[in-house]
């Protein structure tokens, strides 16, 4: 009983499928050995607000990076919210 049809992909975003150009991931993926002094990704110094964490699949969280064109889509829309309720 495994799970090999939905295999997490870690260089995938899980929300749009697109490749998520993840340093990280790439460095692992490619060169073992000199993945410590890899590059650190743009992915660790952006924020991955709850709401956009809570729309990746259980089974990717902590595998596969979000990509860059789905976290600045979530926080256009976080913008825009908070714009538009006015706090
Ligand atoms: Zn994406």
């Amino acid at each position: 009983m495994m799970r090999q049809s939905s295999a997490v992909d870690p260089c995938r975003c899980p929300l749009c499928g697109q490749s998520n150009a993840c340093a990280m991931a790439l460095a692992s993926a490619t060169i073992k050995a000199e993945a410590a002094s890899a590059p650190p990704c743009w992915c660790t110094r952006v924020q991955f607000s709850a709401d956009l964490l809570q729309q990746v699949p259980e089974e990717a969280r902590h595998k596969a990076c979000i990509c860059a064109a789905c976290v600045a889509a979530s926080e256009d829309i976080s913008k825009v919210k908070l714009q538009g309720e006015g706090a």
